[in-house]
């Protein structure tokens, strides 16, 4: 079975070739852990998972390595911990897990490794010395600068040259950039930071700029080569092309990540979805209302992952109808079949989700557990799917039980009393042929 996909570096689907097929290596930017994933961040987890799990039936489990980081060191986490008046380690430990509990709801695999940055400062120091030893960074006023004109294959990710991105640079430039593209390697710590964001380096205590996290965490997981590298389409410049610049630099010879891949925006009427904008829903608000991750994870699905997927209410009460068609189907079918080829090809063709979406309904029921695994959808019990969580404080079961004996006893009117109370509390009862009653909400 051959992948393709495509690479934002080449502009083109292209076969993917792993450089060592009993070691495949993916890795992807996670979360900055400063507040609750919105639907967007889970947009981009949710797209990576699918491709893990393709990799995985494709190489196997054990031959895939995917890297997905904590970014637990950054100025919003210290903004953030400070409008709280909690420390920093505070701050992203709840946030973390709170990540960790809203991905599991999507029903998100865990990566193989999840570092998080704090942990790595001393690589990314590394890293930084390597740097400013081969001339491409250098210090100026407590920072630490990668210098952009010592790279003359910068800008090859994001298609941008030198020229360009200087006339587009904002006017007001730092005084010790000596060009205003040098990005921040290491910065200075300011006096009233707390001391859980501040670390010792040879060019005094401070914290490292984003771009490096990834280059060091990467490097050290997955080696100076790797197989893919994902993340959202606004990291691409200019995250992703620093994070090249900084690896090639450090290791020269290297080639970074030979796949480059970037999902699309979430967005709400057309405008991307984002903590600044505050247009932003986060998982957590729609669990709280009852909606279920599996629901959340396939109104994910439905568009193809590198174009703009538009939240609507109508996107989410459409995924429920579908899967409860689907679940529905499936609750009928005692024999599973284990062919997933259809949803498989789908997905290797630069994971087509809406071909692989479409598999899924025209399957007749058969093939639909092993077949909705491959997306991470329809592994629940139907039963347990239809009837959800109850949190309306009614004893449903007992009703249940309750009609049956009426059943039983030929007392229809009673029986239908109960199915009409039901009902008004939003629970159909479907008769099986044997005298008992599944139940499901509307
Ligand atoms: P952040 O926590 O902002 O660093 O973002 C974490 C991940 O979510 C990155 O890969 C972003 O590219 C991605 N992301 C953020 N907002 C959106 C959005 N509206 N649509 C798709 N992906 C997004
Ligand atoms: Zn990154």
């Amino acid at each position: 079975m051959t992948i393709y996909l495509y690479n934002t570096l080449t502009r083109k689907k292209e076969e993917f070739i792993p450089e060592d097929a009993n070691n495949v290596r993916m890795y992807v930017c996670g979360p900055t852990v400063y507040d609750r994933a919105h639907l967007g961040n889970a947009r981009s987890v949710v797209v990576y998972d699918v491709l893990f799990r393709i990799l995985q039936l494709v190489y196997g489990t054990k031959h895939v390595t995917y890297i997905r980081n904590i970014t637990d060191v950054d100025d919003k986490i210290n903004a953030a911990a400070k409008a709280q008046s909690i420390t920093i380690q505070a701050l992203t430990a709840q946030m973390t897990q709170w990540f960790h509990g809203d991905m599991q709801a999507l029903n998100v695999l865990p990566p193989t490794k999840e570092p998080k940055a704090t942990e790595h400062i001393k690589q990314m120091i590394d890293m930084i010395e390597k740097l400013i030893a081969h001339k491409k960074a250098y210090v100026a006023k407590g920072n630490v600068l990668f210098s952009v004109k010592a790279m003359p294959e910068y800008g090859k990710l994001s298609r941008r040259v030198q020229e360009e991105l200087e006339s587009g640079a904002r006017i007001k430039v730092e005084g010790y950039k000596k060009d205003p593209n040098d990005f921040v390697l290491w910065k200075p710590a300011d006096a009233e930071d707390d001391s859980s964001s501040v670390f010792d380096s040879p060019w005094g205590k401070g914290r490292p700029g984003w771009h490096i996290e990834c280059s060091a965490m990467s490097t050290q997981y997955l080696s100076q080569n790797f197989d893919i590298h994902g993340g959202g389409s606004d990291l691409m410049f200019p995250h992703h092309e620093n994070e090249i610049a900084q690896s090639c630099g450090t290791y020269p010879g290297s080639h970074f990540a030979r796949y480059w891949v970037h999902n699309g925006f979430l967005t709400v009427n057309g405008e991307k979805m984002s903590k600044s904008l505050g247009n932003f829903i986060t998982v957590k608000d729609l669990l709280d209302k009852g909606v279920k991750g599996e629901v959340i994870r396939y109104a994910l699905l439905k568009t193809k992952y590198n174009e703009p997927l538009d939240w609507s209410e109508k996107l989410l009460n459409d995924a429920k109808k579908e899967l409860d068609t689907l679940y529905r189907r499936l609750s009928k079918q005692e024999q599973q079949s284990d062919d997933v080829s259809e949803i498989v090809n789908a997905l290797s063709q630069d994971m087509n989700l809406p071909v692989a979406i479409s598999a899924l309904h025209a399957n007749p029921g058969n093939g639909l557990r092993k077949m909705g695994g491959v997306l991470g959808i329809l592994q629940q019990d139907p039963d347990t799917w239809f009837k959800g969580t109850d949190s309306s404080g009614i004893d449903i079961e007992g009703l249940v039980n309750a009609r049956r004996t009426a059943k039983k006893a030929k007392n229809w009117a009673e029986a239908d009393r109960i199915r009409n109370a039901l009902k008004q509390q939003g629970i159909l009862l479907e008769d099986r042929p044997d005298g008992t009653s599944n139940w499901r909400r509307e």
